[in-house]
């Protein structure tokens, strides 16, 4: 396995990029830290400096949301007819794409994942994202209501609704997909006319800077899109918490998901959640093993298993339980493990050290506990936050590993007898954000889909994303759907008018 990026793989623009501090984004301004502090992100697959960055913290994020707040209530923005937010939209897509390689290797470079799958999944579902949004900028409407006021018999009304922004919005995005989670977040705000503070996770800060760059070169005025880097307890909590800011949108652990919404009392700003999982994948004896298993393999390793939606849950007909298990071992056996620049790698490292050790911490538990690795286990390497994909078995469901959200290329396989009792243990979660069912009988998998209690439910695949399909939480995963037509409704307030006529 290499452990070293070699610079000469680096696309010449991030290379320039790496070799200064980042600064932040406000009011179109690329600007230092009040504090003048910055802060280092690392190579995952070597544990090495990548670059620095601009340590936002409260005054920043004021200053941020100032600006915000002056671009929504007296900046061209919301003024703009919806066709040319649109326009800048899509100019912001075709600018994502055209800069492809460079995105993709700052993500695959700050995060671990392979360049490979940024190429062909973070970048083009980002630029997407951005133009399915653009598409609603003109079709945002309300309704008009007949009324029948009783004790105005006589009166006649023309009464109708406006959905209109929702105001300054604080989004802050996690590390797992720092491109796309800007997206998802952006896309909608700024369709509807939002303006935007945005903090990014503090271990993967590069590619919504560099996504900065794109977005003043699309022409969006200043003010409208803020980018603050730094950390959660500080920039994050200022943001949460933040009386100038009408709403705020958070991807990351249900933990800190409970913060956002204290935070968020001090003005009652409007609040979205996108929390964590612990997705149950069902695979049933009539199913289909030859899609099926390298299907349940990709549920959980994709992504290094750093997905919320992580089909991490495996349930398999106890008819076929031996060769889904084998089978998915062997898949697991097979990844290439290695730095996400190289261009061989299936599977990057883990983000960070802490993310590492959490990993490793819960395998450790798990075989305190009783389960067994038919492979994995361990970490790989001694540089870099490598693990190896691991499939255990010989679980029970009270344990750590099987209820609570591991965050690494971990999945817990176990067997079932009837529908009814693996509906039972699917649904036995504090978490309901994603599921699968793998079958070939499709009154099953329509039943099925309807009593799993989540917000996404994949019939014979996993992790279909697109820009149009709402993505969210039931339970403690979350409040809110992102993505598709329901992401309007976080960031619009539904006006009613009432003329008498
Ligand atoms: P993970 O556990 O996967 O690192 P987190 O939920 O800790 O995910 O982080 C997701 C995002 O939330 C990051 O941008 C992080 O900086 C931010 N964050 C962490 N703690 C807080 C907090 N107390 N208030 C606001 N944001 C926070």
């Amino acid at each position: 396995m290499k452990t070293t990026t070699t610079n000469s793989l680096v696309h010449q623009d991030i290379q320039q990029f790496l070799a200064s501090s980042r600064k932040m984004l406000i009011d179109g301004k690329w600007t230092e830290s009040a504090s003048g502090k910055t802060f280092q992100t690392v190579n995952p697959a070597t544990g090495k400096v990548l670059g620095h960055v601009a340590e936002g913290a409260q005054e920043d994020i004021h200053r941020a949301v100032q600006a915000a707040r002056q671009a929504f209530d007296t900046g061209p923005w919301r003024r703009l007819s919806p066709s040319d937010r649109g326009k800048c939209m899509w100019r912001l897509a075709d600018l994502i794409e055209s800069h492809t390689e460079q995105l993709a290797q700052l993500e695959s470079l700050d995060n671990g994942k392979p360049v490979t799958v940024a190429r062909v999944a973070d970048v083009p579902l980002a630029a997407d994202l951005f133009r399915y949004m653009a598409g609603w900028a003109t079709k945002i409407e309300g309704h008009t209501i007949p009324l029948s006021v009783p004790y105005t018999p006589n009166t006649r009304y023309l009464a109708y609704t406006l959905r209109e922004p929702v105001g300054v919005v604080g989004q802050i995005i996690p590390w797992n997909f720092p491109l796309l989670m800007a997206a998802w977040k952006l896309g909608p705000a700024l369709a509807t006319g939002c303006t935007i503070v945005l903090k990014p996770a503090e271990q993967t800060p590069l590619s919504a800077l560099f996504l900065g760059e794109l977005i003043c070169e699309a022409g969006f005025p200043d003010g409208v899109v803020n980018i603050v880097p730094g950390y959660g307890e500080t920039a994050g909590a200022a943001l949460a918490a933040h009386p100038h800011v009408d709403k705020v949108a958070f991807t990351g652990s249900t933990e800190v998901g409970r913060h956002i919404v204290q935070a968020a009392t001090g003005n009652l700003k409007k609040v979205s959640l996108e929390l964590g999982g612990k997705s149950p994948n069902l695979v049933f004896n009539d199913a289909n093993l030859e899609a099926g298993i390298p299907g349940v393999a990709s549920a959980i390793f994709f992504n290094h298993g750093q997905c919320c939606c992580a089909g991490s849950r495996l349930y398999v007909e106890k008819g076929i339980f031996d060769q889904v298990v084998s089978g998915v071992a062997e898949e697991a056996k097979n990844i290439k493990v290695g730095p996400g620049m190289d261009p061989t790698t299936q599977m990057g490292p883990l983000v960070s050290d802490e993310q590492q050790r959490r990993v490793l911490g819960y395998l450790e538990s798990g075989f305190t506990e009783g389960a067994e690795a038919v492979t994995g286990g361990h970490r790989v390497g001694e540089s870099g936050y490598f693990v190896e994909p691991t499939v255990l078995v010989n679980t029970q469901p009270t344990m750590k590993v099987v209820q609570e959200e591991i965050f690494g290329p971990v999945v817990c396989a176990v067997p079932f007898t009837d529908v009814e009792e693996v509906l039972q243990q699917a649904n036995d979660n504090i978490y309901g954000l994603a599921a699968a069912v793998w079958t070939e009988d499709i009154n099953k998998a329509h039943r099925i889909a309807a009593e799993l209690k989540s917000g996404s439910v994949w019939v014979n695949c996993y992790n279909i994303f697109d820009a149009a399909l709402p993505f969210g939480g039931y339970k403690q995963s979350g409040w809110g759907r992102e993505m598709g037509h329901d992401a309007l409704e976080l960031y619009t307030e539904v006006k009613a008018v009432c003329v008498k006529t």
